[in-house]
């Protein structure tokens, strides 16, 4: 069975074939559309780490993009047809918590969700229409990135706002990442070689976007984003929790909604403080002494420091903190940060093993041979081996 996973944005459309066999579950190859719709743009496609080649591309609309899409795999695939494709959509709202077949209902539902998540569904909902099209064989399957929160608890789950507006608007925290933080919490438990039910762990995704999640007995018991993936951690150019006044107190002073949209979106975070957003520019920056650039770093670990200290009071016993995502899975700098201050709470970092390479599975960087220390685990993200599961679990 051949397994196409798709996650369209605004502009492109990462892909990954996958192929299910004897229940093995192989990685074929992957790719990268960018720039669709604009003057400049790029294909990467991936066969292995070294048969990789980018080159540049451009397509007028993502249905121009999933035809010439459909004809590179019909080559590299030997004319073999793709069986099952499944999207990634990042708002399920209410309805939607598990992987689910895509019919034309649920197609409409996913579009009227979003007034939740106007930047996203809409492009998802796109993808999944020209999908439709060009591989109309192939069964159509939905994955949602709130998806593994819908265990959210009440009290982690609703807002101390009136009750009645809450319900009216539908505003609650739905959280996001749920993708991936399901990913490595299998991950970790093989890992641990324990259950995933009987698994308490921390996640921390920390990319371009960046979310905790604190899993009790394998299920989302808390999480750091909410109505919106605005919330929470500070990001690369998102500012996470800050004071719920302030986007009022800009709007009395006269600045427009959607400017202060963006400000908060696209101009705070890291880029806020120091300009810039890319992580490895802001550790080059603070290595060369800039003071800007240590103070985003310093705020940065110290918010995450503080999600988990508040996670480790709502849980009895933790099996361990996990690190993914760009940032989480490559630098050894943050993770020696947030660890610095972590050890009376049982977290013994083994600095040789914080610099070692990431493995594909996963690795401890642990000092376990300290009886006292909960273990430590860098997990490299990988929604789509996740969503290829799900899908087959649907069509097969
Ligand atoms: P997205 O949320 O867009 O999927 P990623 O998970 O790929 O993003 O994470 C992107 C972030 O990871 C960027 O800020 C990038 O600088 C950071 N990153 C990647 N490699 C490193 C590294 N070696 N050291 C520090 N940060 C890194």
């Amino acid at each position: 069975m051949l397994i196409l996973i798709i996650n369209a944005g605004s502009s492109s459309i990462k892909y990954k074939v996958f192929s299910y066999l004897l229940q093995q579950m192989s990685p074929v190859f992957s790719g990268l559309i960018e720039g669709i719709g604009e003057t400049q743009g790029h294909w990467t496609h991936e066969k292995t780490a070294i048969l990789k080649e980018k080159k540049p591309y451009l397509s007028q609309s993502h249905k121009q993009a999933f035809d010439d899409l459909k004809a590179r795999l019909i080559t590299d695939l030997d004319g073999q047809l793709i069986d099952a494709v499944g999207h990634r959509v990042v708002h399920g709202g209410t309805k939607f918590f598990q992987a689910t077949m895509i019919t034309p209902e649920v197609l409409l539902n996913i579009e009227q969700l979003s007034h939740l998540a106007p930047l996203h569904n809409p492009v998802n909902a796109q993808g999944i229409r020209c999908a439709m099209q060009c591989f109309s064989q192939a069964k159509q399957v939905a994955i949602f990135d709130t998806g593994f929160h819908n265990t959210l608890p009440d009290h982690t789950k609703y807002y101390p706002i009136n009750r009645q507006l809450a319900k009216t608007y539908q505003i609650q925290r739905y959280g996001f990442h749920g993708i991936n933080h399901e990913y490595v919490a299998k991950q970790a438990a093989q890992l641990l070689n324990k259950p995933l039910v009987e698994c308490n762990l921390i996640s921390l995704h920390l990319g371009n976007g960046a979310s905790a999640c604190l899993i009790k007995n394998g299920q989302s018991i808390d999480t750091s984003m909410g109505l919106t993936p605005l919330a929470g951690l500070m990001m690369g150019t998102r500012c996470g929790d800050i004071d719920a006044a302030i986007p009022l107190y800009l709007l009395k002073q006269g600045i427009a909604s959607d400017k202060i949209d963006e400000l908060l979106n696209k101009e705070s975070g890291l880029k806020g403080i120091c300009e810039e957003n890319d992580m490895r520019t802001v550790l080059s920056l603070q290595q060369q002494g800039n003071k800007t650039a240590a103070l985003a770093i310093k705020m940065y670990t110290s918010i995450i420091q503080k999600f988990i200290g508040g996670y480790l009071t709502q849980i009895s016993s933790v099996d361990a903190l996990i690190f993914t995502g760009g940032v989480g899975e490559n630098s050894a700098y943050i993770r020696e940060m947030i660890l610095s201050v972590l050890e009376p709470f049982g977290f013994y970092l083994d600095p040789l093993k914080n610099n070692q390479r990431n493995t594909e599975n996963g690795h401890s960087i642990a000092q376990l041979e300290n009886k006292n220390s909960h273990e430590i685990l860098v997990i490299p993200g990988n929604e789509e081996q996740l969503m290829a599961e799900k899908t087959v679990f649907l069509c097969a």
